[in-house]
């Protein structure tokens, strides 16, 4: 038996300014500490004021992982001496957190959430010679008081494969919200993890970036504790260069940071009025449209997963779905369209074109106008770049020959030019018309239905 519980920073980067202060948020690129003001500084005598897009982007959040949310809640200093909060304390919530009690859905199985809170992130650290050899430590507060939701799970994951579920799942709903890019912060986590062997004695990773990273984390830690005389109670950190985990310095308890109330902020209510918002900006997530997608379009479950899983790919879908055949928009979506864009290396985010060109291009496929090979070839180059698709078929002559008597002409003369290989073929040797096939195909320019020209050949030669 493993017991694993996650703790999930998730930037709510999404906002035009800081959680407590009017500062932009930067771009990875930016000038070191330009995003800054005397408040995410902490100069004496500067006052927080709280950004309340950023509150209901956490509210959101909250809701849509179905935590119980508190009708009034405040912030907490807590309190600890590290140059990466120049205040001396992070604004956090400790006692009473935006929500508790909350779940995530996997497939065979509910992973309980404890609480969710809202903080402001701390600034970050720059080792000019790496983590190991640097002999100083520079402090970029560009990060500094940029808001983050915290996460924290129940114990109740039971093997890293279930780990990466559960944070594909989380990550599934943040994209739906659009709270979050993930080109701009990535969502750390720390994960404990005890097992069975060794009496569930707790040991914590700290810092994990990504959910493949997590995964191989996890593994690794399991080994090592499999193999280990004696586990440590400790806290440890994921080297994912090396693949492995080791130890760090030994970590204050919570009743070492001495919360005290933030007393600069005032109590934030959530009305009715405010929840109610709230959920109605709450799109259909994925799970539900998998639901959806199932009774109303009829496609294959597989496919409804992953097309349900990214929110611009399941809206692309849903368009697309409107005017071709919802199966096979499904399949050409989950199948070529991310088979293209993965050898690209880019994202679904990056698309440049549009439901347009995929209605355009697959109702080709559809009315079997285009064979699925000119399809696949035309995607990719959408994927380049995106043009008027019945123009580049008209204009490359890619529109399949469906007359009988263009065929049969075609056929003929590669029958006669191939002698050769439909003796071979009469003779047993099936490959060989295959190649006469692909004289056909050449002749034609792809134009032709392969299935089609098989049949008219096979006629032929009988
Ligand atoms: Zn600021």
């Amino acid at each position: 038996m493993i017991k694993i519980g996650l703790e999930a920073h998730i930037p709510i980067n999404r906002v035009k300014t800081k959680l407590f202060c009017s500062c932009s948020l930067p771009e990875e690129t930016s000038e070191p500490n330009a995003y800054t003001c005397v408040t995410c500084l902490g100069h004496p005598g500067s006052k927080p004021v709280l950004n309340k897009e950023a509150v209901n982007h956490a509210l959101k959040l909250a809701l849509a992982l179905n935590f119980k949310v508190n009708n009034e809640i405040f912030f907490s200093r807590k309190n600890y001496f590290y140059p990466d909060m120049s205040k001396n304390f992070q604004i956090t919530q400790y006692e009473i957190p935006l929500g508790t009690n909350g779940f995530i859905q996997l497939d065979n199985k509910k992973i309980g959430l404890k609480r969710i809170h809202l903080e402001e992130d701390p600034a970050s650290f720059i080792h000019p010679d790496g983590m190991q050899k640097s002999s100083y430590v520079l402090v970029d507060y560009n990060r500094a008081g940029m808001p983050l939701c915290e996460i924290v799970t129940e114990a109740e994951i039971e093997s890293p494969e279930e780990a990466r579920e559960f944070l594909k799942k989380l990550i599934s709903i943040i994209g739906y919200l659009g709270i979050y890019n993930p080109d701009k912060n990535p969502i750390k986590v720390d994960a404990n993890i005890s097992i069975k062997e060794k009496e569930y004695v707790k040991v914590e990773i700290k810092n994990i970036s990504g959910f493949k990273e997590v995964e191989r984390a996890l593994s690794y830690e399991i080994d090592r504790q499999k193999n280990s005389k004696n586990v440590e109670q400790e806290t440890r950190a994921w080297d994912s260069s090396k693949g492995m985990t080791f130890p760090l310095r030994q970590k204050e308890g919570e009743i070492d940071y001495g919360y005290i109330f933030e007393g600069d902020l005032v109590k934030v209510e959530f009305t009715k009025e405010i929840m109610n918002k709230a959920k109605k900006e709450i799109p259909e997530l994925g799970h539900e449209k998998v639901k959806r997608y199932l009774k109303e379009y009829k496609i294959d479950k597989k496919d409804a997963e992953v097309l349900a899983q990214e929110y611009r790919l399941a809206v692309l879908f849903e368009k697309v779905a409107e005017e071709v055949n919802p199966v096979l928009a499904a399949r050409w979506l989950r199948r070529e369209l991310l088979k293209v864009l993965n050898y690209n290396k880019k994202n679904i985010e990056e698309l440049e074109l549009d439901e347009s060109h995929l209605i355009d291009l697959l109702s080709l496929v559809e009315s079997k106008q285009i064979t699925d090979t000119n399809a696949k070839k035309i995607l990719e180059k959408l994927i380049e770049k995106p043009f008027d698709v019945k123009e580049y078929v008209k204009k490359e002559g890619l529109r399949v020959i469906a007359k009988r008597d263009e065929l049969d002409e075609i056929c003929n003369k590669a029958i006669n030019d191939n002698k050769k290989a439909i003796e071979d073929y009469k003779k047993g040797e099936e490959k060989a018309l295959n190649f006469v096939i692909g004289q056909v195909m050449k002749l034609t320019k792809g134009q032709a239905n392969p299935d089609i020209v098989r049949k008219i050949i096979l006629e032929k030669i009988r």
